[in-house]
């Protein structure tokens, strides 16, 4: 196997592999281990070309580290891609290769799943390294993140609500689900036992069916979800969805939702906050899966209580980067930035690492 490292500003390392023997091309970035080892996801895509693969993972693993350093779970930020087809380019040869990549550095980088590869695969790369989480929970490992990062949701739902109406009682009001997905599901159906008013909508019938037969909850057509006369807007399906069209239509007080990336460019958090609707960073309230990841990473292994207590705090960050976009006068993204920054900030100076200070790209 071929690696090479590509000198990358702000990041401290970035490694690139091709392995002829497997077909494997792939790269990991490591954007900042000052917190712990840089824990992310190993994504599989299409990508065109090397450059595409790259431009994703950096931005990717940049996000990571603003993530675990606001859920302070004692790691770093990292992600790792893979170029190939997912749907065709799958080989145990060719994760085993990836296995073999990620030991290379020692620990540095840990990986996980992200989109196009599933637990099956990791337990091939569990062959060649050890630096692997999220596997199933047989292996002891401490299986599949979306019900812990459901839980964190509707956690962080409860400081938004106090922030935005005044109670902490999340039954009185109306929300709108956009997907119904492992995450959006299990959300939909804790609000619809809680008694709240819930509208949801997802591409797959047979899920509107199954969620509209719940007490409280009916569809609406795919595009219809943005205008809702809802209380809470959860974006819970796709990135980028929040932008100059979809924003005026929303009739919401708070968004808040499970999606990577919910915002299409910066100027979308501003535009939201200029229309006086609280926005809950996407990296903070979804935090739940990685946290729960995070303590496999522990001295004596996962642990499920505890995983459970420290997603808990979701709550408890979402207060602060509230209280800290009011004091500012900042969007709560660009106060979720500052929080992460003053944590990675105090590490460096305990340390006595340089200081570097950038935000991540939206
Ligand atoms: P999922 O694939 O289980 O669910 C996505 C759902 O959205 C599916 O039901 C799908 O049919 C629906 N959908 C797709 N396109 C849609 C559209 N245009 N309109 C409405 N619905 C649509 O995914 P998930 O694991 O529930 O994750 C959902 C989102 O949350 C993703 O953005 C993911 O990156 C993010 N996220 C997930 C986790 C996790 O632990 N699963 C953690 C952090 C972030």
């Amino acid at each position: 196997m071929q690696i090479r490292e590509i000198s990358v500003e702000d990041y401290e390392k970035v490694v690139v592999a091709e392995d002829k023997p497997s077909g494997l091309h792939a790269i990991i970035a490591i954007h900042d281990t000052t917190l712990g080892p840089a824990l992310g996801g190993l994504r599989m895509w299409n990508y065109a070309d090397e450059e595409e693969a790259l431009n994703d993972v950096l931005r990717l693993a940049k996000g990571m580290t603003y993530k675990s350093a606001c859920a302070n779970t004692g790691l770093g930020g990292g992600k790792a891609v893979i170029i190939g087809d997912p749907n065709n380019d799958k080989t145990e040869e060719r994760f085993r290769a990836m296995g073999r990549f990620v030991e290379s550095l020692g620990g540095k980088y840990i990986t996980a799943e992200d989109v196009g590869v599933r637990i099956e695969e990791l337990e091939w790369i569990r062959s060649e390294t050890r630096y692997v989480t999220g596997l199933s929970r047989k292996s002891g490992s401490s299986g599949n993140p979306s019900p812990f990062t459901a839980r964190g949701v509707m956690r962080g739902l409860r400081a938004c609500v106090e922030e935005a109406f005044g109670t902490s009682r999340l039954d009185n009001f109306h929300y709108a689900v956009q997907g119904l997905g492992q995450v959006g599901g299990d959300v939909a159906r804790g609000l619809s036992m809680l008694g709240a008013w819930v509208t949801v909508t997802d591409i797959d019938e047979n899920k509107l069916e199954e969620y509209t037969a719940l007490p409280g909850i009916e569809s609406v057509p795919l595009d219809e979800i943005y205008d809702v006369d809802c209380d809470v807007f959860m974006p819970c399906a796709l990135g980028g969805i929040l932008d100059g069209e979809t924003i005026p239509r929303l009739k919401a007080k708070v968004v808040a939702g499970c999606a990577n990336n919910q915002l299409l460019g910066s100027e979308d958090g501003d535009h939201l906050h200029k229309r006086g609707i609280l926005y809950a960073p996407d990296f903070v309230i979804n935090a739940g899966g990685i946290i729960n990841v995070s303590m496999e990473i522990r001295p004596n292994g996962y642990d499920e209580r505890l995983a459970v207590a420290q997603i808990e705090n979701i709550y408890t960050a979402l207060k602060v980067i509230f209280e800290t976009s009011r004091r500012d006068e900042v969007t709560p993204t660009i106060a979720a930035e500052r929080v992460a920054e003053k944590r990675l900030r105090e590490a460096r100076e305990r340390n006595g690492k340089p200081v570097a200070d950038s935000a991540p790209t939206p």
